[in-house]
């Protein structure tokens, strides 16, 4: 295993066990190593303190696998490392027939760079780093030999990829040929997705909290989703029994799909789709006048890099903003970033402002963050990526 240095003083991430080394704190940033190889990682002193894989392209230049510098990276070590993944996920019960979730989050589960979601007995996986890619074929084996693995899919064509050099791929990878349409169940309701083209892959578990929450106050009300991609929190409100449901996304197919999964439920009625920019869209309805009793905005990462902060906290000041301006006295507001960059008490003070500027005075009745199956690992903060507010509206 190669050697590779650490400039004097920038070990002190890694002693706190965090993953990345970034390569300006690397002696050899410009080595001559293959992209994914397991190098071995030591301070400027020569002392060992982890193993991790080498990334050629990215700033990002190594992730370590393990903070155990003897520890073997081979097919025992993804192993043990899925084995703890599965264990975890059984703990928090999200391991049910015909359900899903994300079953390996990449850092969260000390896997750098892998993610894999169930649908069913399918998995969706992403290689997001030249690491994972190199350990391709062994993660996907041993993916397979999990008993409730009967196929997989394979949809490494998230952009970050480009970071690693990395071209898109995706396709049937294991097993079982992946069906175009799978049944899943959460809660009870039941939704259809598509892992050969949906966003990520298909479908977003780290919201399954945030839909319960969105069914134990919807009752009654007349509810605005904003980008409602396939629908998850208008089934969700019509479930608890929400008055009515406008959904608008950018996303023609995933809308399409959206009325499919109310219709699995048996909601054919009160709702409509609006394909086009949520943005201007909240204007139309404000200078309207229309009014709602629960508005949902659950938009894309506002914020993709630290140099879009400034940009993207304006664009969830001014998303709130409008939707406190759209709700009726005794309206709830429900908005999220899914934007690491965001922290909760920054997003609490956007939306404060937002409140300030429609002229709205609330009071926060609920926090959302991701659900557990994208766990939070302490002792990497960017895996806690997913904030919201569940706002109770007073109007002055
Ligand atoms: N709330 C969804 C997930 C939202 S993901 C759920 O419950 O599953 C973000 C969605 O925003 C995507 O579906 C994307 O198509 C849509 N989108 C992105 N930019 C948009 C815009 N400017 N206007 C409308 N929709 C947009």
């Amino acid at each position: 295993m190669k050697r590779i240095h650490l400039l004097p003083g920038r070990e002190k991430a890694l002693c706190r066990r965090h993953p990345w080394i970034f390569d300006g704190a690397v002696k050899e940033k410009n080595a001559q190593i293959a992209a994914g190889e397991t190098v071995l990682v030591c301070d400027s002193k020569d002392e060992p303190l982890a193993v991790g894989a080498w990334s050629p392209a990215s700033q990002l230049r190594i992730r370590v696998w393990s903070f155990d510098p003897q520890e073997k990276i081979d097919k025992d070590f993804f192993r043990r490392r899925i084995a703890a993944a599965v264990d975890y996920r059984k703990t928090i019960g999200v391991l049910e027939d015909n359900s899903g979730c994300r079953l390996i989050y990449s850092e969260a589960d000390k896997l750098p760079g892998v993610i894999v979601d169930l649908y069913g007995n399918y998995a969706a996986i992403q290689f997001l780093s030249a690491g994972a890619e190199l350990f391709r074929e062994t993660i996907t084996e041993l993916l397979g030999e999990l008993s409730f693995v009967k196929g997989i899919f394979e949809r490494s064509d998230a952009s970050v990829r480009k970071k690693e050099n990395l071209p898109p791929r995706t396709g049937q990878l294991a097993g079982e040929t992946v069906p175009d349409v799978i049944n899943i169940e959460e809660n009870g309701l039941k939704f259809e997705v598509k892992i050969h083209e949906g966003q990520k892959t298909g479908f977003y578990f780290d919201l399954r909290t945030a839909r319960e929450t969105i069914r134990k106050f919807a009752g009654g009300r007349k509810v605005l989703n904003m980008f409602s991609y396939t629908g998850g929190f208008a089934v969700a409100a019509f479930a608890g029994g929400a008055k009515s449901v406008l959904n608008a996304d950018s996303s023609l197919p995933a809308l399409k799909q959206a009325e499919r999964n109310l219709a699995l439920n048996g909601f054919t009625e009160n709702f409509r789709n609006i394909c086009g920019d949520v943005f201007q869209l909240l204007r139309d309805l404000d200078s309207r006048g229309e009014k709602f009793d629960m508005v949902i905005l659950d938009p894309p990462k506002l914020i993709p890099g630290k140099s879009a902060m400034i940009k993207g906290c304006r664009a969830y000041q001014d998303l709130a903003r409008l939707g406190f301006k759209l709700l009726n006295k005794g309206g709830l507001l429900a908005n999220f970033s899914c934007s690491g960059a965001m922290d909760m008490q920054l997003f609490q003070k956007i939306t404060a402002d937002a409140a300030t500027e429609a002229g709205a005075d609330a009071r926060i009745i609920h926090r959302f963050e991701q659900s557990p199956d994208h766990p939070v690992l302490l002792s990497v903060p960017e895996t806690f990526y997913l904030k919201g507010l569940l706002s109770f509206v007073e109007h002055n």
